[in-house]
């Protein structure tokens, strides 16, 4: 857990995705909940430290953001298109992608998906206390991603649409993702929560500008050049366009995956 203001503190080490909660004087708000069912139980018992656990926001419909809600009381907000894709997941879903983390890992009894009980379409504001949450729907990692700005903190916690590193493009509507990315950057704000990596500043917004760019480019010049999927995914290694990650399986998995859903997307 990493205190980034007086009043917010931000978990990447127990949660997959980041999980941070907000404090205010009449209660705590959570933004995101670890998949991991033991990890999600100790996240939700340290931010009950804090005072009531009064809501909680999923900011994207994906595994790694939602599987803990169960974990967490309070009133759970969320994209109506998350809601829908929280409605549609079976416990196959979580057991697969705990099989895939940490293999054995047995399922919690208790464990269940809990659907959002306030959903949003575009935009949605409440207030606790004397802070105010703005969530503001701008699709582009996937349709149904929420930004959650707090004025009072100068904080947005920006769901995957900032991801540092790669990106993940499986659902993404590149388009909208670059124009969610200038939207991101009229906030007024000092911290940029991402929805995976470090915190950072606004300059993070031009970092994850240059990433998506860089994957549309790449591949439009491809599609333009006449190459197939096949053969996009059998050359393009990504290597020079981003010479600092790792080259493990996983990498390679995810390139393989994002250049498919990119593909598909400008293959019209
Ligand atoms: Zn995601």
């Amino acid at each position: 857990m990493k205190k980034i203001t007086d009043n917010v503190y931000v978990e990447s080490q127990i949660s997959v995705c980041n999980s941070s909660i907000v404090i205010t004087k009449d209660g705590v708000v959570v933004i995101d909940t670890p998949m991991v069912p033991e990890n999600a139980k100790k996240w939700a018992k340290q931010a009950a430290e804090f005072g009531p656990i009064r809501y909680v926001i999923n900011t994207e419909p994906h595994g790694d953001h939602i599987s803990g809600n169960c974990y967490f009381g309070g009133t759970l907000i969320a994209h109506e298109g998350t809601r829908d894709a929280i409605l549609a997941s079976k416990v196959d879903d979580i057991k697969g992608m705990l099989q895939m983390m940490s293999p054995g890992t047995p399922l919690d009894k208790d464990f269940r998906y809990r659907a959002p009980d306030i959903t949003l379409s575009e935009r949605l504001t409440f207030y606790l206390g004397k802070h105010s949450f703005h969530l503001i729907n701008m699709p582009g990692h996937s349709p149904f991603q929420v930004a959650v700005y707090v004025p009072e903190e100068r904080i947005v916690f920006t769901s995957d649409n900032i991801s540092r590193g790669l990106g993940f493009f499986h659902q993404a509507l590149p388009d909208k993702w670059l124009k969610a990315l200038k939207e991101l950057k009229k906030l007024d704000v000092d911290y940029v929560v991402p929805g995976h990596g470090e915190v950072g500043d606004k300059s993070v917004f031009q970092e994850m500008e240059d990433v998506v760019n860089i994957w549309i480019n790449t591949v439009k010049e491809a599609i333009a050049k006449g190459m197939t999927l096949e053969e996009i995914q059998k050359t393009l290694t990504m290597t020079k366009e981003f010479p600092n990650l790792p080259r493990d399986e996983r990498t390679k998995g995810i390139i393989t995956m994002n250049l498919a859903s990119i593909y598909k997307y400008y293959k019209k």
